[in-house]
């Protein structure tokens, strides 16, 4: 018995001699687990979405929960490489607004870790005098700044982490944290490439607008959404007058300048929630959602008459001494419920417009083909209020 007692007792001194060794390798295999988990949860982000906001918020997520940090920082540098904004973050003071969040490059803890490419670990804030924003509101707790690198020479942004306690960041995690890092640089890479791919594929390249592509399936949507609902919508067809004549004496780089003018004039005189495109050569095309053909009407003709005033350079050798435009106009239910048709009919409209003189509108109606078309003083109708608009 006596014997026994004393082999359990030895073998449980060995146990315990070996228990720290233990701990370690149950601390490996947690921080390994913890790793896995994390890459896991951010590849999963990644293989389902290509929005930025929304994979940060899931960055955000796994931080806080999984990684359990204090506090959590995206910041991304401007195109020029000049400043480091704060992008997405959680933990912030409440009175956050006071606290700085934009760096030059080499400015501060962040701006250094940019310039340098290198992450900077400050595990007691309390003893470093080095860095101005540590003496502002941040003044107790550890602090890892972690540069977001495509590769070398190419940095996006960096990524800043902070726990209450000093000295809570470990070698294995910090090493994690820049793996992560990288992920995210990719992620930024990837989403902003797409984003600028997606931006240059629906807009126009002069004038900025959206393209005729773009307006199309936007255009099939928004009828869609006016029959689902039942409300109005009214689409505008607008064309420069005279405009081979601009080019033949101005020349074409003139007429480009002409064209960029009279986009930006239509585009800051509609609403915010019209959409218009330029939809060939010197035509535009404006969608005004829930907006009826009588309130159209004066929403055209501000347009018109906007840019009868308008003065654009080398007017005076148009044939009537001014940049005019022609607009026709059709409505979503009156005229047509169909998307192609509301289209030919607004042409329609435009083509009676120049028919007629041109500078001027018309409405789209059936008996349109009796040349009937608008007349401002005629119809008596008053040009919307700027209030109304953008
Ligand atoms: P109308 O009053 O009947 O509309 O006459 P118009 O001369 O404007 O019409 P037309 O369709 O005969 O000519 C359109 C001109 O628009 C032809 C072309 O010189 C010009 N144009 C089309 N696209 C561009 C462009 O991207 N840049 C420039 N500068 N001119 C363009
Ligand atoms: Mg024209
Ligand atoms: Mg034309």
């Amino acid at each position: 018995m006596a014997e026994s007692y004393d082999s359990i007792k030895n073998q449980l001194v060995e146990l315990q001699k070996k228990f720290p060794e233990i701990e370690k390798l149950s601390q490996g295999l947690n921080h390994r687990l913890l790793e896995l988990y994390s890459l896991y949860q951010i590849g999963l982000a990644l293989s389902t979405t290509l929005d930025l906001d929304e994979i940060f918020n899931l960055f955000k997520k796994i931080f806080q929960q999984t990684l359990q940090v204090d506090r959590f920082g995206i910041f991304l540098i401007d195109n020029n490489l000049s400043v480091l904004s704060l992008h997405t973050s959680f933990g912030l003071p409440k009175d956050q607004d006071k606290i700085k969040t934009s760096f030059k490059f080499g400015e501060d803890v962040f701006g250094e870790s940019l310039m340098y490419e290198k992450a900077i670990y400050i595990p007691d804030v309390s003893q470093e005098p080095k860095y101005n924003f540590f003496n502002d509101k941040t003044k107790n707790g550890s602090f890892l700044v972690i540069p977001l690198l495509l590769r070398k020479n190419h940095p996006v942004g960096v990524l800043s982490l902070y726990r209450k306690t000093t000295d809570s960041f470990s070698n294995n995690e910090i090493s994690l944290f820049k793996t992560i890092a990288n992920e995210i640089a990719k992620v930024i890479d990837k989403t902003l490439l797409f984003r600028q791919t997606k931006e240059l594929s629906i807009t126009d390249e002069l004038t900025g607008l959206y393209n005729r592509r773009h307006f199309n399936e936007r255009f099939e949507s928004e009828v869609q959404r006016s029959r689902r609902y039942n409300r109005p919508m009214t689409v505008l067809m607008i064309d420069i007058d005279y405009f081979k004549n601009f080019n033949d004496i101005n020349g074409h780089l003139m007429g480009d300048e002409i064209l960029k003018r009279v986009a930006h004039t239509i585009e800051s005189n509609i609403r915010k929630a019209d959409l218009v495109a330029r939809y060939g050569g010197e035509e535009f095309v404006v969608i005004l959602p829930e907006i009826d053909k009588h309130r159209a009407l004066s929403v055209a003709e501000k347009l018109r008459r906007t840019i009868e005033k308008k003065r654009f350079p080398k007017q005076e050798n148009q044939p009537h001494k001014n940049l005019t435009v022609s607009l026709g106009l059709a409505s979503f239910p009156e005229d047509s419920t169909d998307a192609r048709e509301l289209i030919d009919f607004a042409d329609r409209a435009l083509f009676k417009a120049k028919a007629e003189g041109r500078n001027r509108v018309m409405v789209f109606d059936t008996s349109l083909e009796n040349n009937k078309y608008y007349n401002p003083t005629m119809m008596n109708v008053e040009p919307e209020k700027t209030a109304d608009n953008k």
